[in-house]
């Protein structure tokens, strides 16, 4: 069987799990298109108003896959880890689906909830495999093989890879270094979708600086730079943004940061507020907002991007400059 994966939301985090599941119990994978702006126009003509870009993104991917394959798969993630939840949104996204895309093939819907327990997450993977006629001992060493392949793609994240590279086949040694280093914070659905992010990571290498983005922080980071927060954050990848962020900002490791954000996004508007007041209050290292929707054109962007290396820069090359204003003019 073909079975369609769009490449938008998750697969940035899961694909190579994805692909290696369906690969081991025989079944041939197609990913949608890379996003243009016919694929983002027909998930916005597909989807409900107000639903975020990623959402209607994700329509756009679903669409272009008809025809092309058997089924297409739609995972519903509830629950990516013990007593967390992530956005709603991914609740119902099968149903989102099915209700607003004529002519679809078969849907192949997982049920990942990890509330309870994250053997859970393991029986809902077999319990797949068989609906698609594995049998359970077929479908659980599929899930091994799988769950090795994430492992040595998370690997190489957390040393510095980002999923852009390594889902385009090229990994980088080094590249883009000399200026400086730019922590980007944002979903992953937006930082590596090319379009979608309109190469930010490339124009910032083209500008000669590297970036680091949350998926190169490890997990007890995240947890650590969380836990002095005043209360226990519940969102599994709100947690992951500001947690990441805090780090980055707290050790100093970056030189700037930019928050690239969907617009309509609940959990970025709080995390992205608490990012920045902590910024401000504690570490002031310059930092950008961005907010992308689907009417953001390259011109604006590359504006908002260029004013921020300048700023950079000359607060790099002039930071010792005293303002005539204060003391040097009154002196004491
Ligand atoms: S977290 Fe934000 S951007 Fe992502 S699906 Fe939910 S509302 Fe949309």
């Amino acid at each position: 069987m073909r079975i369609g994966i769009p490449r938008a939301l998750l697969y940035y985090n899961y694909y190579p799990l994805w692909h290696s599941f369906f690969e081991e119990l025989g079944h041939q994978v197609v990913t949608s298109s890379v996003t243009s702006k016919a694929v983002l126009d027909s998930g916005v003509m597909s989807c409900v108003d107000d639903a975020c870009l990623p959402i209607k993104l994700f329509h756009g991917h679903v669409v272009n896959l008809i025809g092309k394959v058997d089924a297409i798969f739609i995972p519903r993630l509830v629950s990516i880890c013990p007593e967390e939840y992530i956005c709603p949104k991914f609740i119902g996204l099968p149903e989102m689906i099915k209700s607003s895309i004529k002519g679809l093939p078969d849907l192949i819907v997982l049920n990942y909830n990890a509330h309870r327990n994250l053997k859970d997450v393991h029986r809902a993977y077999v319990e797949l495999g068989t609906r698609i006629g594995a049998k359970p001992s077929q479908a659980v060493k599929a899930l091994q093989k799988a769950t090795a392949s994430q492992q040595a793609y998370d690997l190489l994240l957390k040393e510095g890879q980002t999923p852009l590279d390594m889902l385009n086949g090229r990994k980088r040694i080094g590249e883009g270094e000399g200026k400086g280093i730019i922590g980007l914070i944002g979903h992953p659905y937006l930082l590596y979708d090319e379009f979608i992010s309109m190469g930010l990571i490339s124009k910032l290498r083209a500008r000669g600086y590297a970036v680091l983005v949350p998926e190169n922080i490890a997990q007890p980071q995240i947890e650590m730079a969380c836990a002095e927060l005043p209360k226990k954050l519940f969102w599994s990848y709100g947690k992951k943004l500001l947690g990441s962020g805090l780090t980055m900002l707290k050790g100093r490791k970056v030189d700037g940061i930019i928050f690239l954000s969907s617009f309509g996004c609940g959990i970025d508007a709080f995390i992205v507020e608490l990012l920045q007041r902590y910024n401000h209050r504690l570490y002031q290292i310059p930092s950008a907002l961005i907010t992308v929707d689907e009417h953001s054109g390259q011109a604006g962007f590359n504006t908002r991007l260029e004013a921020f290396i300048d700023m950079i820069e000359w607060r790099d090359g002039r930071e010792g400059y005293i303002s005539a204003h204060g003391a040097s003019v009154f002196g004491h």
